[in-house]
């Protein structure tokens, strides 16, 4: 484990003890016989074994262990791990869709390909992958989508839902962007040109998502075409917070835990 990260886990402590509860955050804590404790201000009481256990396992995930080895570490059934894993995400999918307005100023627009077994097969239009069409705007948040085609209707229909008309979009030099110049600014990035990447005209902030997301699936392993979705919101959480305490985070959206 990385020495920063004790400093991380510190906001799980009082829960650890039993001191603080993990539904309200109010320290009018009873501990019963049964191992339980018990909230005095909300009421809810909670295994406190089973509390320890499921906040070692928010730990794991927030270290993108596999919940397979995570649960080898832990002496469990991999059914016990999954189940918080994908409690999780199913929070996480659902506050990533309703986080945030519109995405507005510059803003860098991209395509990508995640999966399929083919490795030959490159560029727009690969079978057996999943298609990501990505917006990020620069110094704020990205915003991803699994579409089916990359028509340009699509790509635009996003674009509209997602961003603030008037906005400056900088993109590849991909025929689906034509006609965004009638809803911003457009600036079109072409790669095989010198001095690509100097000054604002680029597209580096979505291609360093992109590689962030490659990363965190690395990780995981294996994730099936139909669950890519919710792993990409997850990544995509991961990466509107990475600045803050993602751990904190997790234990809050995990637990329902809505104090200061
Ligand atoms: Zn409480």
């Amino acid at each position: 484990m990385v020495t920063g990260e004790s400093g991380y886990f510190a906001c799980a402590a009082n829960f650890l003890r039993g001191r603080k509860c993990i539904f309200c955050g109010s320290f009018r804590v009873l501990h019963t016989a049964r191992g339980y404790v018990k909230c005095q201000h909300c009421g809810k009481s909670k295994s406190l074994a089973k509390l320890r256990r499921e906040i070692e396992i928010l730990k794991g995930f927030y270290q993108l262990q596999p919940a397979y080895r995570l649960a080898q570490d832990l002496g469990v059934d991999t059914k016990v791990t999954t189940r918080v894993y994908r409690r999780l995400r199913e929070a996480l999918f659902h506050v990533t869709e309703l986080e945030g307005g519109k995405l507005k100023g510059e803003i860098e627009l991209d395509e990508a390909y995640f999966g399929g077994r083919r490795k030959g097969k490159r560029g727009r239009g690969a079978a057996g992958k999943s298609i990501v069409f990505g917006l990020l705007e620069r110094e704020g948040r990205v915003y991803t989508r699994v579409v089916t085609y990359l028509t340009a209707e699509e790509l635009m229909r996003h674009i509209q839902a997602h961003t603030r008309k008037g906005s400056v979009y900088y993109t590849d030099a991909f025929r689906g962007y034509q006609s965004l110049r009638r809803y911003g600014k457009h600036h079109i990035i072409h790669h095989q040109r010198a001095f690509v990447g100097r000054g604002r005209n680029h597209i580096n902030g979505i291609e360093g998502f992109w590689s962030y997301a490659k990363h965190v699936l690395y990780h995981y392993r294996g994730v099936s075409r139909y669950h890519f979705p919710m792993y990409l919101k997850e990544i995509e959480y991961r990466f509107n917070h990475r600045r803050e305490n993602l751990f904190k985070r997790f234990l809050k959206l995990y637990f329902g835990y809505v104090s200061p």
